[in-house]
């Protein structure tokens, strides 16, 4: 299981890139532009300017991303 965990200001957004598809949903709908594709899987870029929507959680169709504060 390929997990990749991306840490800032105490947020910690964890990313199961088995299950990512590179869909670009948490892309598109993450208003504080955090994410990124990178080689077709989802990267949190920029933690430390997330707003702790939660936003992202509900948009990726396949449950791959986890948000420690969500
Ligand atoms: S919680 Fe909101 S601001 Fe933070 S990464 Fe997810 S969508 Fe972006
Ligand atoms: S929404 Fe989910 S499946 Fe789509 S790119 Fe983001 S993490 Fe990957």
């Amino acid at each position: 299981m390929v997990v990749k965990e991306f840490s800032g200001k105490g947020i910690v957004i964890k990313i199961d890139h088995d299950k990512c598809t590179g869909c670009g949903e948490c892309v598109k709908n993450c208003p504080a532009d955090v994410y990124e594709l990178v080689d077709g899987k989802s990267v949190a870029k920029r933690v430390e300017d997330c707003v702790e929507c939660c936003i992202c959680v509900s948009a990726c169709p396949v449950n791959a991303i986890e948000h420690s504060s969500c």
